[in-house]
């Protein structure tokens, strides 16, 4: 019976043999079965052991249990190597490098004319003025009659406003917002109005709608120094700098004084360029102090309270203040202009 113990060292050295072979669980699983499971080659030698002499048994049954277990070592240090080896190739192929650049979201901006209105609105609300706002369709009384503008004057004319069939009209100016504010209150009022106006102009250097901000303070004493000093504030809070203001006398409907305001060209400083076509001076607006009879159609009485009015666009503010130089590129759309601003 000398040969089982050969029988024993080879089967225990192919067993070493295949299980290092195994590539992978699945194949080192059949190894196993074929050499550890009850079908298996040392089940089969145990099972032979009743074969030979009683005094071999013992020792014989020692040896081939001690050669199980080394396989069964052998196995479960093979498996531990092959799951480890499986566990770092997902991690080589999920490899994640936090130090590679990510890609970075793209944000937007807010349009040009949204800045330069927030920019007026923090202005004057850092004075104490409130925010009015007032409907893009008015009737004719608010629009025209209550700012002293007659059924003929030229600013009637239906080239200039948008009518709508029911006799009301597309607002041809923030000026409505200043009779609503005053009907039926008391000085005194400190107020801005922001927002869409309309006028019926088809010129491609104009727009049918644009945008505009009117100012207006009624109170006792005041005077058109008070105008000056606010719209010097204005100016240098949108510019960020200092700007040198004109007043040109003018007349309009609903102040008395009137003024154009100017600014001289923060492009070219006086010195004439193509954005100011070659004045070295830019229209801003217009302002004044607000006529009596206005005051008097809202039932103020003129011989206590008096009060400024202005107004400018918005969008050619913001066309000042960003170099823009044509209106349609600020309606029109094209991210790729408005990109650059
Ligand atoms: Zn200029």
């Amino acid at each position: 019976m000398t040969a089982d113990k050969p029988d024993l060292g080879t089967l225990e050295e192919r067993a070493g043999v295949e299980i290092a072979a195994a590539g992978d669980l699945h194949e080192l699983t059949a190894v196993r079965a074929r050499y550890l499971g009850k079908k298996g080659s040392v089940a089969a030698l145990l099972r032979s052991i009743g074969e030979l002499e009683p005094s071999e048994r013992g020792r014989v049954g020692q040896e081939a249990n001690a050669a199980k277990q080394r396989i069964e070592a052998a196995a479960a240090a093979r498996k531990g190597d092959l799951e480890r080896a499986g566990r770092e190739q997902v991690l080589a192929s999920q490899r994640l490098d936090v130090s590679l650049r990510g890609t970075a979201t793209r944000t937007g901006h807010l349009h040009p004319i949204t800045h330069v209105t927030r920019d007026m609105v923090q202005f004057f609300t850092s004075l104490g003025f409130s925010i009015e706002e007032g409907p893009e369709i008015e009737t004719e009384y608010n629009n025209f009659e209550a700012l002293n503008i007659p059924a003929d004057h030229p600013a009637r004319d239906e080239q200039d406003t948008f009518y709508l069939d029911d006799g009301r009209l597309l607002r041809t100016h923030t000026s409505n917002v200043q009779i609503r504010v005053m009907a039926g209150r008391k000085p005194p009022f400190r107020f801005i109005a922001p927002g869409r106006v309309y006028r019926h102009d088809l010129s491609p250097r104009h727009s049918p709608m644009f945008h505009q901000i009117e100012g207006f303070l009624v109170d006792e004493r005041v005077t058109f120094g008070d105008l000056k000093g606010v719209l010097y504030g204005f100016g240098r809070h949108l510019m960020g700098r200092d700007i040198e203001l004109r007043f040109r006398s003018n007349h309009f409907p609903f102040t008395e004084p009137s003024a154009e305001m100017d600014y001289a060209c923060v492009l070219c400083d006086k010195q004439g360029c193509a954005a100011c076509s070659q004045h070295g001076w830019m229209e801003w607006g217009g302002c004044g102090m607000i006529h009596p009879k206005v005051l008097e159609r809202c039932e103020i009485d003129p011989d206590r309270y008096q009060g400024f009015a202005f107004g400018m666009g918005i969008d050619r503010t913001a066309m000042l203040r960003y170099g823009i130089p044509q209106l349609r590129h600020l309606f029109e759309g094209d991210v790729r202009v408005l990109e650059q601003i």
